[in-house]
């Protein structure tokens, strides 16, 4: 059962400013449910003066909550991870609502986050600094000191996980964060903000800016904010990245991804065929780590047979979400029309499915789809499509598999069935990627193993969430001390 609950009425999207829903003053942007094609909310875009003065009462909060001690910003995290689990069905609805995912992967989205969140709970007891008397009666020490006012900018296809990647870890270590979520689905931020109120977030500390470019540029040229944190499309990324870089602020922006998944003859069918089925149809193939390419080496007909058949029960509206927009949904026609006439065959056509549910009439829905025979140079093999749709890409061994995988621009996940594992330890250390997965179709990080990838699917230093990200979003200071002469007085001392 996949049911769900529509508004009665139209979603009115306000700005957290200083703790405070205020409606933006600029221009009025629909939200669209991807489930039946309705508009369920608006967003009116923040304008300059209003992101100024968000900025300003951001700043303000930053000087208190950065000297809060870092136990009682803990606890507001704990708070807010009770709130998260107590609503946890209300806020999946909503993101399931704007991004057309099932409730079940909007469920499973929000836990990420959570996960997360206990990340940033237990910085407390990971994170003790270090300290050495490096010197009779001389001591050093490192000390984690928050940035300031601290961006994160982030994509349509998870409202609740991909804010959550960055507002648990950046706002303990006691930053003041400006959100922007994509305009797309903006709703679900009002319940985030609303559950750190809750949980005792002092007014200020959060920050929700609604609206496209305009907004995102505004939030970047700020000279209060530090560090901009972005998830999104590679293009995007690349330009959000230089923009901050330009102010010589740090930045870290993670971009698209065209995952490649190698299949080789001796993997158990059952295993890919769940594996490799649930990876290109899961959010509708709307997921940065969602596999795009499957390159079949040699004989592989029974694991395909089995991909095939799961494909097919993965029917929409009850087992798959829809897409984005109409815009996204005539773009993938457009692709697999384009794949068929570069010569790739369908292997299973989902052109023209529609939702199981009358009340998901209206919305934008594509059946899982799988080209055969996919030519590696054409536009199917190597651009994002974003939609459930696999490329089978057919090579004769493991090496010819490895360098199609290595041409590919991006650098986000690859993946290996088989059950031998020298050919998995080879596909792990030959494959351009930043996360590999051995038999695992999505090969997602769990914390504390940070998230992120390589080439053009990540532009900057470190990984979004985790250890890696910790030293992101805050600076180390180091302090040397002395309270007494030594009697060895030396050069450093
Ligand atoms: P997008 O790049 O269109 O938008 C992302 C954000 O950028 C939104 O908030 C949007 O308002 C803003 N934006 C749009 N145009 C802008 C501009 N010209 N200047 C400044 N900001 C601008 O991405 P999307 O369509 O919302 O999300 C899908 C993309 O995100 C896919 O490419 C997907 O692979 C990627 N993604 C990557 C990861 C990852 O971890 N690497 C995770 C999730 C999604």
């Amino acid at each position: 059962m996949n049911n769900i609950e529509f508004p009665k009425e139209t979603i009115h999207c306000q700005n957290m400013i200083g703790g405070n829903w205020k409606t933006g003053s600029g221009q009025k942007i629909d939200v669209y449910s991807p489930y039946n094609g309705k508009v369920v909310g608006e967003i009116n875009s923040a304008t300059e003066a209003e992101i100024n003065a968000a900025i300003e009462l951001a700043h303000e909060a930053f000087k208190k909550w950065s000297h809060t001690p870092l136990k009682e910003r803990t606890q507001v995290m704990f708070n807010f991870r009770q709130i998260l689990m107590r609503d946890i069905d209300k806020i999946s609805n909503m993101v399931s609502l704007e991004s057309g995912k099932t409730l079940g992967e909007a469920k499973a989205g929000v836990l990420k986050g959570i996960e997360v969140l206990e990340f940033a709970i237990s910085v407390q007891n990971l994170d003790q600094g270090g300290k050495m008397e490096v010197s009779r009666g001389v001591y050093c020490e490192y000390r984690r000191e928050a940035l300031g006012v601290v961006a994160s900018i982030t994509p349509f296809n998870f409202p609740a996980m991909v804010p959550m990647w960055t507002i648990p870890i950046a706002i303990v270590l006691g930053n003041s964060y400006v959100w922007k979520p994509s305009e797309k689905t903006p709703l679900t931020s009002t319940l985030i903000a609303n559950s750190l109120k809750e949980a005792g977030l002092p007014d200020g500390v959060l920050t929700v800016l609604n609206g496209g470019a305009d907004v995102v540029n505004g939030i970047i040229d700020h000279k209060h904010v530090k560090a901009v944190g972005f998830v999104g499309s590679s293009k995007i990324a690349k330009l959000v990245y230089q923009r901050a870089s330009n102010h010589g602020k740090r930045a870290l922006c993670l971009g698209g991804a065209k995952n490649h998944i190698v299949l080789l003859p001796d993997a158990t069918p059952e295993m890919a065929g769940v594996g490799i089925a649930d990876s290109f149809t899961g959010c509708a193939g709307q997921r940065c780590m969602a596999a795009s390419v499957l390159l079949a080496v040699g004989d592989t007909s029974k694991q395909i047979e089995a991909i095939k058949q799961r494909a097919l029960e993965t029917t929409c509206g009850d087992k798959m979400g829809a897409l984005i927009t109409k815009e996204q949904y005539d773009f993938l026609n457009a692709a697999i029309d384009e794949a068929v006439k570069e010569g790739a065959t369908l292997l299973l056509d989902g052109r023209g499915q529609k939702a199981t549910d009358k009340n998901y009439e209206g919305g934008y829905w594509l059946g899982a789809t799988i080209l055969d025979n996919v030519n590696p140079n054409s536009k199917a093999s190597k651009m994002e499509l974003f939609g459930p749709v696999l490329s089978i890409v057919r090579v004769k061994n493991i090496s010819e598999a490895m360098e199609v995988e290595n041409a590919n621009e991006y650098g986000n996940a690859c993946s290996v069935f088989t059950n031998n594992g020298a050919m998995a330890e080879l596909v792990a250390t030959k494959a351009k990627a930043g996360m590999v997965g051995i038999n695992i179709g999505v090969p997602v990080p769990r914390e504390p193993f940070s998230f992120g990838g390589i080439n053009e699917s990540k532009f900057g230093f470190g990984d979004i969430t985790g250890a890696n990200s910790l030293n992101f979003w805050s600076d180390i200071k180091k302090v040397t001390t002395k309270w007494t002469m030594q009697n060895d007085h030396n050069w450093m001392s």
